[in-house]
């Protein structure tokens, strides 16, 4: 009988590790992405209108969290990584466009403990989502799109709001970034298959993978530089560059489609070489919008018409 018992518990703890293991282990990267973008179409859809194309693309350090690397790379170890969330503002010659309006401190702090918001730049955020002509997201999460019902302008800004259908849809995240159903309800979807022009040099292109509404967000600057905003489909440019993704286990519990994602990284490890003219930007790696920002390619501070702000 003892005999029997301890067969048993081998048995269930061996069965226990292989779990474990299989759950941290990352996604097998294909050798070719079935994902593909037609760049001629992208480009040829952003110059379409006779407009003037963005000047500048600025990113505001509005919110902060921290994990451990292994979550981030499946390779990783369990040394503290940092993960900044930025607010995004293309600035065109008649109209700014807000993309990712970041989560604010309470909101944050509610979800996740060691997570901060920067009150300050939530502010200046607001005032320029409030300026903007439109307001969209990478995708529907709540640290990137809690800054629209946390507005002390929602009223104002409603009517500029650009959500896609797969991301109105996704009731559970946004509950969790806490839209209210009459919010939801009173938004026009975007539709839109494959690219969608939100504003002259400005293209969505719709990926899926991470949530639903995933797009990654194209920026022809007139100066001729690309820049292509990738949001979450990497949470720092290694992801791309190795490429390699996050343990299995965080890709259930955040109910992404893995092998959407890793064919995703595997087509974005293939631009970087193919095209190292875009340049990549990853939604939450500090590394690398440090480097982008000290070279030039993207200012750290909003431009607002209005200094002095007043919140209700
Ligand atoms: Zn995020």
């Amino acid at each position: 009988m003892r005999k029997h018992w301890l067969k048993m518990s081998a048995a269930l703890l061996l069965a226990v590790t292989l779990f474990v293991i299989y759950a941290f282990q990352p996604l097998a990267i294909p050798k070719r992405a079935r994902f593909q973008v037609d760049w001629n179409q992208v480009r040829r859809l952003a110059r379409a209108q006779d407009a003037l194309l963005p000047t500048q693309l600025n990113a505001l350090l509005t919110a902060w969290n921290k994990t451990k690397e292994c979550l981030i790379l499946a390779d990783g170890g369990f040394d503290d990584h940092e993960l900044p969330t930025y607010a995004y503002q293309i600035v065109l010659p008649d109209r700014t466009i807000i993309i990712d309006p970041v989560v604010d401190h309470a909101t944050a702090v509610a979800l996740f403990p060691t997570a901060k918001g920067f009150p300050e730049a939530f502010t200046q955020m607001q005032t320029a989502m409030r300026e903007a002509a439109v307001i969209a997201l990478t995708h529907e999460h709540f640290d990137h799109a809690a800054g629209i019902p946390r507005s002390p302008y929602l009223a104002e800004i409603t009517d500029r709001i650009v959500m896609t259908r797969e991301q109105l849809s996704n009731s559970r995240d946004l509950d969790m970034a806490g839209f209210p159903s009459e919010l939801r309800q009173s938004l026009a979807p975007l539709e839109y298959d494959r690219y969608h022009l939100l504003a002259p040099g400005v293209v969505l292109i719709k990926t899926g993978g991470h949530t639903p509404g995933s797009q990654m967000v194209f920026v022809q600057l007139a100066d001729g530089r690309e820049i292509l905003l990738v949001g979450d489909l990497a949470w720092h440019s290694d992801n791309i560059n190795l490429p390699l993704g996050h343990p299995r286990f965080i890709h259930w519990i955040g109910r992404e489609d893995g092998a959407r994602m890793a064919d995703l990284l595997r087509f974005l490890n293939d631009l970087a070489q193919t095209q190292p003219t875009i340049n990549q930007v990853v939604a939450h790696d500090g590394d690398q919008m440090a480097y982008y920002v000290a070279t030039g390619l993207i200012g750290d501070r909003f431009q607002l018409k209005q200094t002095q702000v007043v919140p209700n």
